[in-house]
């Protein structure tokens, strides 16, 4: 973001003119999402205490009114959620097309055999068939897609409820939220973004809150199989790997994770014991169950 669309994004905030954004962009902040879930003496430390030239504008009046901006306390998970339910439909309207356009609507939300997702993997090696079978699916009728959507909420609600999203993904305001395979908190990383340790530009839209991941990639979206991870682990995750296969990679990204939150002298570093016996064993374990020890490697030359 460039200086004028974060004066922007600051000014959503109630109350806060032009000249308090300025302050406050100085201060490092870049939008009201930076204040979520913080408390006053959170952000006091952050600061180094400096409050200056915020005006009749207090960081109790701007947590506040961050806070309830919106009607009820859920909102970061129910916008995850309704993301999911979407993605989800998405992926199954495709799997469904590219085996036969001619499906019928209730198709949508019988399970698939592993016979089906076979030649669908089958089609996915073919780019061009891709291509040509996306060309085609943009032009369903629309009338046909929101009847799929519409049976396939019902089925996806049903199985994972958003009572069991809200309980595993916890309140907006929640200081417990934290990643699944490498133990990152919400905290630390507001803490790394305001410090600038951190330098993703999807920062825009990604990475100030955590994520949902199926653990199993190809099984479906239920209370069981859904992980609450940062960004970076479930960009990196993708749907390639398994729980299993991830955790030596999470448990690296951790001890990358604590040595950025050193660098910006952070005192609230990621519990790991990434110094004991046990941790180097199962590293030890990990490497040798997935990494082939017989392949030689590249040469100087
Ligand atoms: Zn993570």
């Amino acid at each position: 973001m460039n200086e004028e669309e974060i004066i922007d994004e600051l000014m959503k905030i109630k109350d806060v003119g032009e000249k308090t954004a300025m302050s406050l962009k100085n201060l490092r902040f870049k939008g009201p999402s930076c204040f979520k879930g913080l408390t006053v003496d959170q952000i006091l430390v952050m600061v180094k205490g400096k409050k200056s030239g915020l005006g009749r504008v207090s960081f109790e009046k701007i947590i506040k009114s961050v806070n309830v901006d919106r009607d009820h306390e859920y909102t970061i998970a129910d916008d995850r959620y309704k993301a999911i339910k979407e993605r989800s439909f998405k992926d199954m309207l495709k799997l469904r097309f590219f085996m036969n356009h001619d499906f019928k609507s209730e198709e949508i939300v019988s399970d698939i055999s592993f016979d089906t997702r076979d030649r669908y993997l089958a089609i996915c090696k073919n780019m061009k068939k891709i291509r040509d079978e996306n060309k085609e699916l943009k032009d369903i009728d629309p009338k046909r897609r929101k009847e799929c959507r519409k049976l396939y909420a019902d089925k996806f609600e049903n199985d994972f409820r958003l009572s069991e999203f809200r309980e595993k993904y916890k309140e907006d305001k929640s200081q417990s939220r934290k990643c699944e395979y490498c133990g990152i908190s919400e905290t630390q990383i507001k803490e790394l973004i305001y410090k600038e340790g951190i330098t993703t530009k999807r920062l825009i839209n990604r990475g100030h809150t955590m994520e949902a991941d199926r653990r199993e990639p190809n099984d479906k979206y239920e209370f069981g199989n859904v992980a609450i991870c940062c960004y970076w682990c479930n960009n990196a995750k993708s749907d390639e790997f398994s729980v299993d296969e991830f955790k030596p990679i999470g448990r690296v990204i951790c001890a990358i994770w604590n040595m950025k939150l050193k660098s910006i002298h952070s005192a609230n570093l990621i519990p790991t014991d990434a110094t004991s016996d046990k941790f180097l064993d199962e590293i030890t374990a990990s490497a040798k169950k997935y990494f082939d020890l017989s392949i030689s490697p590249p040469s100087k030359d």
